[in-house]
């Protein structure tokens, strides 16, 4: 028997319907548009009490022996948010200003990305309060499989499977993958994607961000009648993400007129020598000392008078404060969460077109359900299939998303939410409470 998730006809009453929620807490921030949205979809209560709740938080000590032989204990998260269209999928990060709610934040985050471009996967995210920089390879190898010898029973191709976040890679998820196995008693390769392609790694994963920004990014200019030839680029953070992003804008005509790290950011009006700056951070580690071009401030970076801004590097770098003095036409959200739920209202104001995260930086995820196709079928693709099925869903669900926008008369951000809410709400529905 199909439960009817639609037995009241009540109206959604959410807490502080009007009031914009604390900018600085991600997870309210997400609240607050996802609110909207099921506002907008007309959402049963029901179902919108269940999608407010994380399915499952997990807390743990994570006690190592540290190259000093002192005994440190790290705190680590995993969040499961919702896990009915399929596995938890998420990242693990590293890093000291991880917090509980920044996880339930992003786990959510999981849940609409992958529902938004309708791979089969709930959403789920870790993370372990550490500074990997003041960390040996040792060090943070034995967190890790401390880590992950904690979710036994989390974990698991069919449950849960961890990718790279902040400050984790392919080295991570390979300890990832073999503690897992170890505990399996053999070798699991689609408990984890993103790791090495010797070892159940797909080809393309790790561009696959930065290409799938390059892919909407080029949707939206095409949208909006702007040409990609000359389109003028800035992008923050030199990562994975941004570096990628950079390049392959680059390689489509664009000029990457500045890009940004924690060493600050480089100007050059004449084009940025992408293929360069990636060299030089390659050696460097940063793009601290690099002259071809004028230093400024990320806070120049973020206001520069450009076509294209790509935020690829923290959380909330776009709030009330600063949105008023954004100018760039097109922002195309490299990072999960770069603007709060108030600058969104100011940059609407100014006609800014935001490609929001969960549809922007979906490329990685997807090709993670390559990945993970890939290593429970035992059959490996070229790097051209991976690519060629990674830029039709990009551009599928641009479509779907833009349709959405226009029919409603919202924003793509709030069209995105739209979109995923409903597909995961179609789900739920189908599969009914089980009581
Ligand atoms: N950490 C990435 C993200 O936030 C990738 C997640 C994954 O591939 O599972 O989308």
């Amino acid at each position: 028997m199909t439960t009817d998730l639609r037995l009241s006809t009540d109206k959604i009453v959410r807490p502080d319907k009007d009031r914009f929620l604390n900018e600085d807490n991600p997870f309210e921030d997400m609240m607050s548009r996802f609110d909207r949205a099921a506002e907008l979809l007309d959402l049963e209560p029901g179902l919108y009490k269940i999608l407010r709740h994380p399915e499952k938080e997990i807390t743990l000590s994570i006690p190592v022996l540290m190259d000093n032989g002192e005994i440190e204990v790290f705190t680590g998260y995993r969040v499961l948010h919702n896990t009915s269209r399929g596995p938890a999928k998420g990242g693990i990060r590293f890093d000291p200003n991880v917090n509980r709610d920044e996880v339930k934040a992003l786990a959510a985050w999981m849940t609409w990305k992958c529902a938004v471009v309708n791979i089969p996967f709930g959403g789920s995210k870790g993370g372990v309060i550490c500074d990997p920089l003041k960390l040996s390879v040792a060090e943070l190898e034995r967190i890790t499989r401390r880590y992950t010898a904690g979710l036994i029973g989390i974990l698991g191709p069919d449950s849960d499977v961890p990718a790279p976040d902040v400050n984790t890679n392919e080295r991570v998820m390979a300890w990832v993958m073999d503690t897992y196995s170890m505990h399996m008693r053999h070798t699991v390769t689609s408990v984890v994607t993103g790791k090495p392609v010797e070892m159940g790694g797909s080809l393309g994963r790790r561009e696959a961000t930065g290409r799938g920004c390059m892919l909407v990014t080029l949707a939206a200019l095409e949208h909006l009648g702007m040409r990609a030839a000359g389109a003028t680029v800035a992008v923050q953070g030199f990562g994975n993400v941004g570096s990628v992003a950079a390049q392959l804008l680059h390689t489509q005509g664009c000029k990457v007129v500045a890009i940004g790290d924690r060493s600050g950011g480089i100007l050059n009006t004449n084009g940025i020598d992408v293929n360069d700056a990636i060299a030089y951070v390659k050696q460097n580690r940063s793009l601290d000392g690099y002259s071809k071009g004028d230093r400024i401030t990320n806070d120049d970076l973020l206001t520069l008078e450009v076509d294209v801004l790509v935020p690829a590097a923290l959380e909330n770098v776009i709030t009330r404060k600063n949105a008023p003095k954004i100018r760039a036409r097109v922002i195309c959200e490299g990072e999960n969460g770069p603007t709060t739920a108030p600058a969104d209202v100011i940059l609407d104001d100014k006609g800014v077109f935001v490609i929001p995260d969960i549809l922007a930086n979906a490329g990685g995820v997807t090709v993670s359900y390559f990945e993970w196709v890939q290593d429970r079928g035992g059959y490996f693709w070229t790097e051209a299939s991976v690519n060629d099925r990674l830029q039709q869903i990009m551009q599928d669900s641009f479509r779907a998303v833009l349709e959405l926008s226009r029919r409603h008369k919202v924003n793509m951000r709030t069209a995105a939410y739209m979109l995923s809410i409903s597909r995961v709400a179609t789900v739920h529905r189908l599969r009914g409470i089980y009581a």
